[in-house]
């Protein structure tokens, strides 16, 4: 395990992109993006994407230089990501978001054809952030397919991630942020352990024979399937979101929905919704609320040694926190990937140095 500078990591990574073919404006945000993922723990959003960008731009799925599209009707925005690079679109869509909410009350933008757009909490956290609650609905656009309808070991649906955001005015250090997979875990999670050799917890997957995959390398070479969240006992909720979820991200942003043959697009398709919560009530009404339920939740007695009650996106306020002063850990295999990928780019010297 190697530990970097965040710093360092973000400006490594915009010379990088820019060495891709990225105007510094593009490169900059997804860089500050990347290395976002990575100080709040999901590693698998982080820089550890760079040549997985960098071989989709080689083979032409991904445009380094365009931008997204938007055609915009009051309330209603949708986004034609154009091949550009998700977190370009994915930042265009709360800036629209948000300032239609701050015009009407309400914003709802529709995406399609995006890049990967990552992280969703990020783009969460920056609506809670100018004061609105958020609300989105992502899915893959018929590609990626991982998620089995319950009762099957067939891949029929992305692993679809519901995202809400409550702004926390400054009652708590951090937005209540619940971002996450319908399935039982992330994709990443799995891509995590590929190589590693360590068996894939049992809970995760399905085969035919109704046993697990055993490894994260069969999954990734088609073997099995993700359960959708809730597992084997309570799959059918999971897949209800994720099929929702489905419609949603498909109506909204104008994309497709999952259907044979899957597709080769690993990017998404959503629907961000953005609403100014003193339409309602004021911010201390907020507040209020806030603090209340936080502390009756936390009141909860932990029946575990070292239970303790986390408010969603707790976990990934703290890491950040850690991060930021102690530098983020990076696996040994990905700073390798990552020499070679700047060795092959010539911008070794550009490389952070370890903590
Ligand atoms: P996760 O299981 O790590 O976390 C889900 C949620 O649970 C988070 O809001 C987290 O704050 C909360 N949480 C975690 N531990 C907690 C605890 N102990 N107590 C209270 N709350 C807790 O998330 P995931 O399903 O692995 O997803 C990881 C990331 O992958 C997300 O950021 C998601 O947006 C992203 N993703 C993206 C795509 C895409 O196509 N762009 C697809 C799937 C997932």
């Amino acid at each position: 395990m190697h530990t970097v500078d965040p710093d360092s990591l973000e400006t490594f990574a915009q010379i990088a992109i820019e060495e891709c073919g990225s105007p510094a404006e593009t490169a900059a945000i997804v860089a500050r993006s990347l290395v976002s993922a990575d100080l709040v723990g999901h590693s698998s959003h982080g820089v550890v994407r760079l040549p997985y960008y960098a071989n989709q731009i080689d083979e032409g799925s991904l445009d380094p230089t365009a931008l997204p599209s938007v055609e915009e009707a009051g309330l209603f925005h949708q986004i034609d990501g154009a091949g550009a690079f998700g977190q370009v679109t994915g930042r265009r869509a709360v800036e629209l978001v948000t300032e239609t909410a701050a015009e009407y009350g309400v914003g709802v933008v529709g995406i399609s054809d995006s890049g990967h757009l990552g992280r969703i909490g990020e783009w969460a956290d920056y609506v809670a952030d100018e004061g609105y609650l958020f609300a989105s609905w992502v899915n893959l656009q018929g590609g990626a397919q991982r998620i089995a309808p319950p009762g099957t070991a067939d891949r029929r649906l992305g692993t679809n991630p519901i995202t809400f955001a409550v702004p926390s005015f400054g009652v708590l250090p951090f937005n209540l942020l619940y971002d996450g997979a319908t399935s039982q875990v992330a994709h990443g999670k799995i891509i995590e352990r590929d190589g590693s050799g360590e068996r894939l917890p049992t809970d995760w997957t399905i085969t035919e024979t109704g046993g697990p995959v055993e490894y994260a390398t069969d999954f990734e070479d088609h073997v099995g399937a993700l359960l959708p969240l809730g597992g084997k006992a309570t799959g059918h909720k999971g897949f209800g979101l994720a099929t929702m979820t489905e419609l949603f991200a498909a109506i909204v942003g104008g994309g497709p929905v999952s259907t044979e043959p899957e597709q080769s697009w690993v990017g998404n398709g959503a629907a961000f919704v953005a609403i100014d919560p003193t339409v309602f009530t004021s911010r201390e009404g907020v507040k209020d609320r806030i603090s209340a339920l936080s502390q009756y939740l936390r009141s909860a007695e932990p029946i575990e040694a070292d239970g303790e009650v986390l408010l969603p996106g707790e976990p990934e306020y703290r890491i950040a926190r850690d991060r930021r002063e102690a530098g983020i850990p990076i696996e040994d295999a990905v700073i390798e990937n990552l020499q070679a990928f700047a060795d092959n780019l010539g911008i070794r010297q550009a490389f952070p140095e370890t903590l």
